[in-house]
C-alpha cells in the first residue's frame, strides 16, 4: 500500500509536497520521494524511510519549480536491493520527461510486460514501471489518448498522479479502488491519497476524484475524461465499484472522507454495530487496540453505555511512537517482544477489571495473544476479544499487504482455536451483513479478502 501527493502551481510545491506526504505518512513508511517540475526539467530525490529522514531542507531547495509529485511506498512485492523500486519514477517523453506516482497494484503485469518494445530497458521490478514505460514508447501524439491507450490495458487497480512541462494528471481506476481527492487554494491545485493532508494544510477539500476518471490540470483549469477497459469518453461511465473496505476499516486516518464517507463515522458506527452483535455486558471497561482501533473502541463503548450503564472507555492501552527499525535479527523470541515495544499496557486502569479488547483486525494473530499477555499481566480479570472486520481468510490482490492464505491465522484456525491461542475468554467479529450495513451503497465495495469474491480480474 501507498500513498500519494501532488502540488500544481504553487510557490513552495516541494515544501508542501513534504508536509502533505508526513500527513499520509501512516499508509506506508519503506520508501518516499519527491519530483518537482520547473516547466522543463523534472529533478528528482528518492530514499529509504520516513518522509522526515528522507528529506532536509537543503533537499528540498533543490528539488527546483511550481509542481510536485510524491510517494510513500509500502512493498507489496519484495524490493530487490539492486532495484530502485522506490517512486514517483521518471522516464522519456517527447523532449522532456514525465514522472509518475502509483497507489495500488496491477494484477495483469506479465501481459503488460509482453506489451512493451523494449522490457530490457525495466530497471525495477514494480508494476508501476511497466505503465511508465508503455505510456514513454505510445507514439500517440495526443497526451489523454496515450494515456488512456495504456490504461485500457491494465487490470488491476491504481491511483496515480502524472506529471510532466507543467500539466499533472490525476486517474482513479475504474472499479475506484484506491482513494485520491482534488484540493484547491487560491490559484494551486493539489491530489492527495487522503484528504486529511489537505485538513492538515489549511487547504480546501474539492472533492474526490472519480472512479474511471482522468483529470488534467493545467493553468486554464482542470478537463475531466471518463474511461473504462471499452471507452473513453467526456461523460461519465457506468462501471462496476470495488472501493477497498480495508480503507475505511484500518488504513485511511479518521480525519479523512474516503468514498464519500467520513472513515471516523464509518468506524464509530462499526463499533456501535459490532456492540449490537456481540456485547459484553458484564465488561467494566472498552480498550481499544492504539492507534487504529480507538474509534471502534469509542462506537462500541458509547452503544454499550445505553444499557450497561457501569461500562467506560479506557485507554487501557498506550503505544510507542518511537518503534523505529528494529536492526537485531528477527527470530521468535523478538517477533513476541515486538508487541511489548510497541504496546505499555495501564494497571490502574486495567487492574481487576473485565475488559473488552477491541481490534480492527487479525491478520497473522500476533498482535492479539501479545496484547491480551500484557492487560493479564496488568490484573485484567477477564479479555473478551472483539474485531471490528469479520475473518479475513483470502489474501488481497488489490494493494493491502495480507499475506498468503496460509500465513491468514483465520485461513488454518477456527474462531475457538483463535480465541484460545490468543487467551482470550471470548471472541467475536463483526458479521459481514453488519459490515454491508455501514454504508447505504454496500455493493460498491470490495469484500474479497472476507469472501474469496474477487471481483477484478485479470483478464
Ligand atoms: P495481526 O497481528 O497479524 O493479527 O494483525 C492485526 C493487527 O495489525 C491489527 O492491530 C491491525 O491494526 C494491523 N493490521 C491490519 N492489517 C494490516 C496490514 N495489512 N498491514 C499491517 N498491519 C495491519
Amino acid at each position: 500500500m501507498c500513498g500519494v501527493f501532488g502540488v500544481f502551481n504553487s510557490r513552495k510545491a516541494t515544501e508542501i509536497t513534504y508536509m502533505g506526504l508526513h500527513a499520509i505518512q501512516s499508509r506506508a513508511t519503506e520508501y518516499a520521494g519527491i519530483v518537482s517540475s520547473d516547466g522543463h526539467n523534472l529533478f528528482r530525490l528518492v530514499g529509504p524511510g520516513i518522509v522526515q529522514d528522507v528529506f532536509s531542507q537543503a533537499d528540498l531547495d533543490q528539488l527546483r519549480g511550481l509542481s510536485a509529485v510524491g510517494h510513500i511506498r509500502y512493498s507489496t512485492v519484495e524490493d530487490n536491493p539492486k532495484c530502485d523500486n522506490a517512486q514517483p519514477l521518471v522516464g522519456p517523453f517527447g523532449d522532456n520527461e514525465i514522472a509518475i506516482a502509483h497507489n495500488g497494484n496491477i494484477i495483469n503485469c506479465s501481459h503488460l510486460r509482453g506489451m512493451l518494445k523494449h522490457p530490457d530497458r525495466l530497471k525495477t521490478n514494480i508494476d508501476t514501471e511497466i505503465v511508465l514505460r508503455l505510456i514513454c514508447e505510445s507514439k500517440e501524439e495526443d497526451t489523454v489518448k496515450r494515456i488512456y491507450g495504456v490504461l485500457r490495458h491494465i487490470r488491476g487497480t491504481y491511483s496515480l498522479i502524472i506529471m510532466y512541462n507543467d500539466v499533472m494528471i490525476a486517474v482513479r481506476d475504474p472499479w475506484g479502488n484506491r482513494p485520491l481527492s482534488l484540493g484547491r487554494k487560491d490559484q494551486s491545485w493539489y491530489l492527495s491519497s487522503e484528504n486529511i493532508a489537505f485538513e492538515n494544510l489549511f487547504i480546501e477539500t474539492v472533492r474526490e476524484i472519480d472512479p474511471g476518471e482522468i483529470v488534467v490540470i493545467t493553468k486554464a483549469g482542470l478537463q475531466s475524461h471518463y474511461f473504462d477497459e471499452n471507452s473513453l469518453s467526456n461523460e461519465s461511465i457506468n462501471h462496476q465499484r470495488a472501493f477497498c473496505k480495508f480503507e475505511l476499516l484500518y488504513y485511511s486516518n479518521p480525519g479523512s472522507v474516503v468514498f464519500g464517507q467520513s472513515v471516523a463515522k464509518f468506524q464509530l458506527d462499526a463499533g456501535t454495530i459490532l456492540w449490537q452483535e456481540h456485547p459484553v455486558p458484564e465488561a467494566d471497561i472498552v480498550v481499544g487496540v492504539p492507534d487504529s482501533a480507538m474509534f471502534h473502541a469509542q462506537g462500541y463503548a458509547q452503544a454499550g453505555q445505553k444499557v450497561s450503564h457501569n461500562l467506560s472507555l479506557a485507554r487501557g492501552l498506550l503505544r510507542s511512537h518511537f518503534i523505529g527499525r528494529t536492526f537485531i535479527q528477527p527470530n521468535q523470541w523478538l517477533r513476541d517482544l515486538m508487541v511489548s515495544k510497541k504496546f505499555a499496557p495501564i494497571r490502574y486502569l486495567v487492574e481487576d477489571k473485565i475488559v473488552v479488547l477491541i481490534d480492527d483486525s487479525i491478520v497473522r494473530l500476533t498482535t492479539m495473544p501479545g496484547v491480551v499477555k500484557l492487560l493479564r499481566w496488568v490484573g485484567a480479570r477477564q479479555v473478551h476479544g472483539r474485531i471490528v472486520t469479520p475473518m479475513i481468510m483470502y489474501p488481497c490482490l488489490y494493494g493491502i499487504d495480507t499475506p498468503s492464505h496460509s500465513e491468514l491465522s483465520a485461513a488454518r484456525l477456527s474462531k475457538d482455536k483463535m480465541m484460545t491461542d490468543a487467551g482470550l475468554d471470548s471472541l467475536e467479529f463483526l458479521s459481514l451483513s453488519g459490515l454491508m450495513s455501514l454504508v447505504p451503497n454496500s455493493n460498491d465495495f470490495c469484500y474479497a479478502c472476507m469472501t474469496n469474491n474477487y471481483s477484478i480480474s485479470s483478464h
